[in-house]
């Protein structure tokens, strides 16, 4: 594995057999007889990641360049949408087959009316083993502080706040509709205040544009609880006008907050978990790094996505999904819905961020969006 330097070298830290077997990686047992389902890498059907809608009202750079997501851009009509209903029939299908996470994404999830009912839906399914299924949510924050305390009561635990800047000027400019910065931290304050715990901040860091804002972020963070997650600018979709030369890879991020506050490498969580994690090592909290250009791990990626008109994705980049909606619509049982899931998940093969330097491998160029699939 490789490492970062510091100017001194910080070692990866590998996880534990211990922490690989408590995450299901060895030996199914009696209940999940053929569990976990593998696919072809032998990599474990483990998250889920739930798109509720294609709409943002923001357009981010990285994202949803406001030139091409414009007035004429064409979202999902309403009908095309999974229920909640069917949201949560489909989630079950997931759970009964290994599925220990649930990530509710979108676009913004927060803009689906009622989304509080989902939720409340999603807390009570319980894995084959019988324990509650850990369900999370990424939203850019922007109705937060309304909604805090309501995703709360309805069974929501943690959640994932994006926000690339803390300086108004750089944020509006990121986020393109000149939302105020200080809303999405009132956000922040608010799921705090609930006990939406533990908050974690993603911010996409992109070269020439918001890298400025590495310390500021880290020192505002600092001591908070609060985590934030440098992610790497990514190549998804086919409109952000990705570039090499735009990304600035974690390595720098890391060496610039241990120049100022040194860090303790911690490594991953969990063998399938995207970001490493650093320790502050004056005890004050800790970041991560998600480095899916300079440090692809596709090798332990446990996660499918659900697109909101019911698409099943195998991998961020992909660009064609397995439609469950039209089965389901159609009357399919269960088992026939686990069957089609099964299959999917058994000859799955992605792993296109380990291939992107690969000039043998061509991939089709395109790829879905990432506020279609979700994050
Ligand atoms: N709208 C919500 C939000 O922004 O948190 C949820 C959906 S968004 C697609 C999920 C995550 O993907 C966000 O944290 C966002 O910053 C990240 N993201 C979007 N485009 C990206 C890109 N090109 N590279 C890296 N991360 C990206
Ligand atoms: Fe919207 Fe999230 Fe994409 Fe930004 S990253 S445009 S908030 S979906
Ligand atoms: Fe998973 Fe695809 Fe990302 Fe690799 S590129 S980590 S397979 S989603």
């Amino acid at each position: 594995m490789k490492e970062f330097t510091l100017g001194r070298v910080i070692p990866l830290v590998e996880v534990s057999a211990a922490d690989s077997a408590e995450r299901g990686f060895h030996a199914p047992d009696v209940m999940t007889a053929e569990l976990p389902l593998r696919d072809t890498h032998r990599r474990p059907l483990r998250d889920l990641r739930i798109s509720v809608t294609d709409r943002c009202n923001f357009r981010c750079v990285y994202c949803m360049p406001k030139e091409v997501f414009g007035k004429d851009y064409v979202f999902l009509p309403r009908r095309e949408l999974l229920s909640f209903e069917e949201i949560e029939r489909v989630a079950r299908v997931f759970v009964g087959l290994g599925v220990q996470k649930i990530r509710l994404t979108g676009g913004e999830p927060l803009l689906r009316r009622d989304l509080e009912y989902l939720v409340e839906l999603l807390a009570t399914l319980r894995t084959p083993r019988g324990e509650a299924v850990e369900l999370t949510l990424t939203t850019n924050g922007s109705l937060l502080s309304r909604k805090a305390q309501s995703l709360r009561d309805a069974g929501l635990k943690r959640i994932t706040v994006s926000l690339d800047s803390i300086d108004e000027a750089v944020f509006q400019r990121m986020n393109g509709v000149g939302f105020p910065a200080a809303l999405v931290l009132e956000g922040i304050d608010a799921a705090l205040r609930v006990g939406l715990a533990p908050v974690k901040v993603n911010m996409v860091v992109k070269r020439g544009v918001n890298e400025m804002q590495i310390l500021p972020m880290a020192r505002h963070f600092r001591g908070t609880g609060v985590e934030v997650r440098f992610i790497e600018f990514m190549d998804v979709g086919s409109s952000n006008g990705w570039n090499m030369e735009s990304v600035l890879p974690s390595s720098e991020v890391v060496r610039a907050i241990d120049s100022e506050f040194p860090l303790v490498p911690s490594g991953r969580e969990k063998p399938s978990d995207t970001s490493i994690r650093f320790h502050y090592a004056d005890g004050q909290g800790k970041i991560g790094v998600i480095s899916s250009v300079s440090q692809p791990f596709c090798g332990g990626c446990t996660r499918l996505r659900l697109s909101a008109d019911g698409q099943l994705f195998t991998c961020l980049f992909a660009s064609r999904g397995t439609d469950i909606r039209t089965p389901m619509r159609n009357g399919h049982t269960d088992e026939a819905l686990r069957q089609l899931v099964v299959d999917l998940w058994m000859r799955r093969a992605d792993r296109y961020s380990e291939q992107r330097g690969e000039s043998s491998v061509t991939h089709d160029q395109s790829k879905v969006e990432m506020s279609f699939i979700g994050g």
